[in-house]
């Protein structure tokens, strides 16, 4: 079983709207609200490709148990850690071709509740193989946190796939607990770096030969449309996929990762595991919903991943 962890969840509010008029009254009819954040993608995208998950984190209050009536309907076993705060509404306005977004920052963690969630974490780790760990940290969270959770996860031997960006992500690289795969895009791989990363192969190959990311399995730098570089077992190789039509990207990395997450947990062959992470990835783009993909489509395009070992 994979356990995916997400941190800060979040249900998702979209409000279309025809026009959207400032300092006045904007009436929404089609509202949708659907349990939100990276991990629960994630683990959305894994039941999907019909294999076993939990989903664990922090949540609280009305909107807490929103999101778990939402995963227990979607048949996603969950376990979180319950706090006496609200989870958090992300809003998306949707209006005139544009996306307005109005973000709650969410709860703002004790240590007490920091300290709760590593035992259940740690208890957790007895029924899983792999873990999943994906998006950013809630207030009042140390930095290191992810890195506590890296060295929970390492005593145990349980390897674990961090999607994160930012300092929480720079923390957890500096340690020897290191996680077994990241999955930056370009963006987030520049910010690490804190230098502009070009997309040529030259440029590709010494940004993820920086010193950072020694002893990590896996460094897999996606690409959107473009496919993916990555560095694994001291090797390097560049994806390329087929044109798609792409309906909506958004999620798309976090279906890549659940790709990740069941062909590494299934001990696939390197190709096999880049292949269907990119399948994932561009099934996700070719629905309207965020981390659904139509597994009809999975062989045909898996077939068409090209992985070349330069
Ligand atoms: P993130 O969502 O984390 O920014 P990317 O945008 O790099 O990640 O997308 C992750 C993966 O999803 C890509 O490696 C690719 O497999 C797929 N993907 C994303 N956008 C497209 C696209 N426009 N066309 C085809 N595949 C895409």
């Amino acid at each position: 079983m994979i356990l995916a962890v997400t941190m800060n969840p979040s249900v998702d509010i979209s409000y279309p709207i025809d026009e959207f008029k400032l300092n006045d009254v904007n009436r929404v009819e089609n509202v949708c609200k659907t349990a939100g954040g990276k991990g629960l993608n994630v683990a959305r995208v894994v039941v999907q490709m019909e294999e076993e998950v939990l989903a664990t984190g922090v949540l609280g209050g009305m909107i807490g148990e929103y999101i778990i009536q939402e995963l227990t309907k979607g048949s996603i076993q969950n376990d979180f850690l319950k706090i006496n705060q609200e989870s958090r509404n992300c809003i998306a306005i949707l209006h005139e071709g544009k996306q307005t977004e109005i973000l709650e920052s969410g709860p703002t963690l004790s240590s007490e509740e920091g300290r709760a969630f590593l035992q259940k974490f740690e208890s957790l780790l007895a029924k899983v193989s792999l873990v999943t760990i994906s998006g950013s940290l809630p207030k009042g969270l140390p930095t290191d946190f992810y890195h506590q959770m890296l060295e929970i996860s390492h005593a145990k031997g349980i390897p674990v796939i961090l999607d994160s960006s930012g300092e929480s992500l720079k923390h957890a690289l500096l340690h020897p607990e290191k996680p077994y795969v990241i999955k930056p895009n370009g963006t987030e791989l520049s910010q690490l770096l804190g230098i502009e990363v070009g997309d040529t192969i030259s440029s590709l190959k010494k940004a993820v030969d920086n010193y950072l990311f020694n002893g990590i399995e896996w460094i897999v730098v996606s690409m959107g449309g473009e496919g993916a570089f990555v560095k694994h077992g001291g090797n390097y190789y560049r994806i390329t996929l087929p044109e798609i039509n792409v309906v909506n990207p958004v999620g798309s990395g976090d279906a890549t990762v659940a790709g990740l997450a069941v062909a590494l947990n299934c001990h696939q062959t390197v190709e096999v595991v880049l292949k269907t992470a990119m399948t994932t990835g561009m099934l996700n783009t070719m629905e309207a919903g965020t981390g659904f993909i139509n597994m009809n489509k999975f062989k045909r395009y898996f077939n068409e991943v090209k992985v070349e070992k330069l």
